[in-house]
């Protein structure tokens, strides 16, 4: 048996294992690279395998780090299965069409620039809309044989809606293997989602997420108390309060504590707007899947709905979009991107980081090159749409709405599996926080441990 990390190898994104099983291939996780984006660009197009080669591919959740190179491989011809949970397969059935899109969008860009070496995008709306096709879904806990020789099984990997952690029985010519696959590990505590459940048992491998293996995170609790206090401070002034937020997961989650601090009286009931279709398609997808959420929580148990509420509007058309530039504070603005790098958040921070009442409050992890990244780091002026804005609003971080366990969770994680893996390779993290982990492993006792390069093949 043989593993080569085509993805995730050295850096976060782009999520992608080859595992040889004797004569079958599967592959973990089928993501795009994301980040710089010619370098990005670059990475996506040169798809390393044969597609035909391909016997199966199991995904261990929706976000586009791990999913968005599955139009390419359609495209290219793949007709095999995509093994995925129902609520993984229900959000690529609005993100990737999305990430379609945004892919049609860049296209025209460079084409416009004369700067198309490309005689088509990488993939359109229309390829993404097909893998759904494909997609095969397997509730947590309940084992499946891929094929013969391979046998699937989810646990829950409390990172978004529909994550997982993958385990894979496998025998090749009388040799049997153990290999766990951590796919990305969420917290404890966070708001809808339940807790990550590791596969307990010997792992013979073990493939696990590295992102924050050397951060540790402010706990759910003190971040909703951060939220309840900026949500007072800022209403108070009459400002509006900017989040740039990703369209999945933490879109629902925000909208999920606000909708639980109102009730408990601890914030005013200002207007809340969700600007952004990707965030509401998706809501609509976190509705169908009520059987994914924590039934401990309060709010589950306690509302029929959990996201629609009289505070919280929904913003589809960039009309309306436009038109929230025209109201007066208090209010707050969810909306995409993440980083503030595109999306209509952009809009938004034109139009309102020049009046000091505002807050722009970051929830996610900013990579160093984005927008995000020079609000947070205090810039008093910076580019947007090619025009210098002066920055006098506020700027405010919550790291507590992470979705990747901490240091101290990924040691929990590993913990929970019950014995200690026999070996394991460190993937999805910057090289600081791969080595971390690696050190967390040897120190709780794992004998073999190696941190792949990209392409780089393993005997296991
Ligand atoms: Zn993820």
């Amino acid at each position: 048996m043989r593993l080569t990390c085509w993805g995730a190898a050295g850096e976060v994104t782009g999520s992608m294992h080859l595992l040889e099983v004797g004569p079958k291939r599967i592959l973990l996780d089928c993501g795009l690279f994301q980040g710089r984006r010619e370098e990005a660009r670059k990475k996506n197009e040169n798809f390393p395998l044969d597609v035909h080669d391909i016997d199966a591919v199991i995904l261990s959740h929706a976000h586009i780090d791990h999913t968005g190179r599955l139009p390419l491989l359609i495209k290219k011809g793949y007709a095999g299965p995509i093994f995925c949970t129902s609520a993984t397969r229900d959000l690529c059935s609005v993100m990737l069409p999305d990430s379609g899109f945004i892919q049609e969008k860049d296209f025209e860009f460079l084409h416009k620039r004369g700067q198309n070496h490309l005689a088509e995008p990488l993939y359109t709306a229309a390829d993404a809309t097909r893998v759904v096709d494909s997609m095969m879904s397997l509730p947590y806990d309940r084992p499946l044989d891929v094929t013969p020789g391979i046998r699937l099984t989810y646990t829950d990997a409390g990172h978004m809606l529909g994550s997982a952690s993958v385990v894979l029985d496998l025998d090749a010519a009388g040799a049997q293997r153990r290999l766990v696959f951590s796919g990305d590990v969420g917290r404890w505590g966070l708001p809808i989602i339940r807790d990550p459940k590791p596969p307990r048992g010997l792992a013979d491998v073990l493939i696990v997420e590295s992102t924050y293996a050397n951060k540790v995170h402010e706990s759910v609790r003190e971040a909703q108390g951060l939220l309840a206090n900026y949500v007072n401070k800022v209403a108070k002034r009459g400002g509006k309060i900017f989040i740039p937020a990703f369209a999945i997961e933490r879109a629902q989650e925000l909208i999920y504590e606000l909708h639980s601090l109102a009730r408990d009286n601890a914030i005013p009931k200002i207007p809340i707007y969700v600007d952004s279709p990707l965030a509401v398609n998706a809501t609509d997808v976190f509705r169908l899947h009520p059987e994914a959420f924590d039934v401990s929580e309060r709010l589950v148990r306690e509302t029929d709905d959990l996201f629609r509420f009289p505070m919280v509007k929904y913003v589809r058309s960039v009309d309306q979009s436009k038109g929230l530039n025209t109201l007066r504070g208090p209010l707050i603005v969810i909306a995409a991107s993440g980083m503030a790098e595109s999306g209509r958040i952009l809009h938004h921070l034109r139009n309102g980081i020049g009046d000091s009442r505002n807050l722009v409050l970051i929830v996610g992890f900013q990579a160093s090159y984005t927008l995000g990244y020079r609000l947070q780091e205090g810039a008093k002026e910076v580019r947007i749409y090619g025009e210098m804005v002066p920055c006098r609003a506020e700027v405010a971080t919550i790291g507590g709405y992470s979705g990747h366990a901490d240091r101290n969770e990924l040691r929990q994680w590993v913990q929970g599996l019950e014995q200690t893996p026999k070996r394991a390779f460190t993937v999805h993290g910057e090289t600081e926080q791969l080595q971390a982990m690696a050190g967390l492993l040897r120190d709780l006792g794992v004998k073999q441990v190696d941190v792949p390069s990209l392409g780089q093949p393993f005997e296991i």
